[in-house]
């Protein structure tokens, strides 16, 4: 498994892109988070990886919340996918169907409310779009069922935000990555996580998120397989011993 990392800012970030990463698994490509700009940070990540991927080639989004830094890419990600369709521009898109969006139960319930006032109306295929499934396929992550998405094994937690968000741990039956999703300090969480050979954990002002000083107290064995992301323009990364991610690294698991 391969994590591609395309953004490593906060909601308010004028530096970099909204935290979210491309994940090349067996079956394919799944993008974790769908921010602003989506399709700058899928080009400056995968060039600078020397990766060569769009977002028409991407099949699975895998959605931890509804928070605008998460998901305000979904509205042209989805556009550029019913328009590959269109155009049947086969070798961008692999399956010929519409990308798979798999989030949690309550952000399935309300991601179309936030989508419609923008895609309700728009053509597709000679008709209006009515509902989100003619941009996504929905699937719905259950906390207490395992998932498959391009080959990787989901599981999910969820967090303590203002709002429905989960956690991940995402595995190829070789490596497992954890990814920590926004939330502020919890001890049960980064004990679930703390299986996964690399957890990727926010960092921010408690509350809604959690503190560099609440994760460096953590014990040296957990803090070694922690890297950094959703920090603050004004991080100041000699304030701890883990490491931020920066947008465009892989991590090789
Ligand atoms: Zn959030």
């Amino acid at each position: 498994m391969h994590a591609l990392v395309l953004g490593v800012g906060d909601a308010f970030t004028r530096r970099y892109f909204g935290s979210s990463a491309l994940i090349q698994g067996p079956d394919g490509y799944m993008l974790l988070d769908c921010p602003d700009l989506i399709h700058r940070a899928l080009f400056e990540a995968t060039s600078r990886a020397g990766w060569t991927v769009e977002a028409a080639a991407i099949d699975d989004i895998l959605l931890t919340h509804l928070h605008g830094d998460h998901c305000n890419g979904l509205e042209s990600f989805g556009f550029r996918h019913r328009i590959a369709r269109q155009r049947q521009e086969s070798t961008a898109h692999p399956t010929g169907g519409a990308p798979q969006l798999h989030t949690s139960r309550p952000a399935a319930n309300r991601v179309w409310e936030r989508l419609a006032p923008a895609m309700d109306g728009a053509k597709a295929g000679g008709r209006p779009a009515r509902r989100l499934e003619d941009f996504f396929d929905l699937s719905v992550l259950d906390p207490d069922l395992p998932a498959w998405v391009a080959g990787l094994r989901i599981e999910c937690r969820f967090t303590n935000h203002p709002i429905p968000t989960i956690g991940l741990i995402i595995s190829d039956g070789k490596s497992a990555l954890g990814w920590s999703s926004d939330t502020s300090f919890d001890e049960a969480h980064i004990q679930w996580l703390s299986r996964a050979d690399v957890i990727v954990h926010e960092c921010g002002s408690e509350p809604p998120h959690t503190s560099v000083d609440m994760l460096n107290a953590l014990p040296d064995k957990l803090r070694a397989k922690i890297r950094l992301i959703h920090i603050p323009d004004d991080f100041d990364p000699t304030t701890t011993d883990m490491r931020p991610l920066e947008q465009g690294e892989v991590l090789e698991l």
